[in-house]
């Protein structure tokens, strides 16, 4: 689903990413993680082409993101090419980023109506039922401010989800919450994996890595230094770099 060869990514003199290479299977649960700094928030926001990469090649479905390739060359994609692209990759980040001025079905139906064209009495349909899968049945109609960080975070979840996308990026969605909230957005998560959705997921909740996580990669000053099982990366971690990390977040 998610393919990176030799992915770089400068700003300015500072390079931040510098060759990644992975694979994201579709229908797998991908977990990255790595200190801060590392490059993990610029990798996701790569697959989406809200950074634009230096070199390497990134792909999704199949598809060069961002570029057309002819001749050997790259040439940029216009605003509306990669729009249509990033329509099928959901994304949900550390903050809700929810319209606070609109209820939590109006923000969930949004994208569907501007976007997709959905008629409004369809696009409510289906947001009330996204709501409901995420356990918010009763809170359709309440606004952001009258939410919890967690209820915030699954209608966020909800409204990526609106678009039907073939592809999900979490960055540590669960970061900004007080801990005893943090479970149920990791339920909702863990029951997204189990319905197939391939996702890439940042993040430092080490037991949701290792519980619903297909594959790992541990990353470091922009580089993947080690990758593989959840289980066996964090479990019997090989390199230096990621013993200490572990010993630090474990
Ligand atoms: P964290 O765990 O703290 O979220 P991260 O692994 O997600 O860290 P990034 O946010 O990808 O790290 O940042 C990697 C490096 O790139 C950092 O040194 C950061 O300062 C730098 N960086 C990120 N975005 C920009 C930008 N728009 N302009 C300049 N430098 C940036
Ligand atoms: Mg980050």
């Amino acid at each position: 689903m998610v393919r990176a060869e030799r992915v770089c990514k400068s700003f300015g003199h500072v390079e931040v990413l510098k060759g990644i290479d992975l694979e994201v299977k579709t229908g797998e649960v991908f977990c990255i993680v790595g200190p801060s700094g590392s490059g993990k928030s610029t990798f996701l926001r790569c697959i989406n082409h809200l950074e634009k990469i230096n070199a390497g090649r990134l792909y999704v479905d199949g598809t060069l993101v961002g570029y057309r390739e002819k001749g050997g060359k790259l040439y940029e994609l216009r605003d509306r090419e990669v729009s249509a692209q990033r329509r099928d990759i959901g994304m949900v980040f550390q903050r809700f980023n929810l319209f606070p001025h609109m209820t939590a079905v109006e923000n969930v139906m949004e994208a569907p109506v501007q976007v997709k064209r959905t008629s409004k009495a369809e696009a409510r349909k289906r947001a009330t039922e996204l709501l409901d899968r995420v356990g918010l049945a009763d809170k359709v109609a309440s606004y952001p401010a009258q939410l919890s960080g967690g209820q915030q975070q699954r209608v966020a979840i909800a409204r990526a989800l609106a678009m039907d996308p073939k592809l999900m990026l979490f960055d540590e969605p669960t970061s900004a919450l007080d801990p005893e909230l943090v479970g149920e957005v990791l339920d909702v998560m863990k029951a997204l994996a189990r319905d197939g959705m391939t996702m890439v997921v940042v993040t430092h909740e080490m037991g949701f890595a290792r519980e619903v996580g297909d594959s790992l990669v541990f990353m470091d000053g922009g580089v993947v230094v080690e990758s593989g099982d959840p289980k066996d990366v964090l479990g019997n971690p090989q390199h230096e770099r990621t013993k200490s990390f572990l010993s630090k977040v474990l």
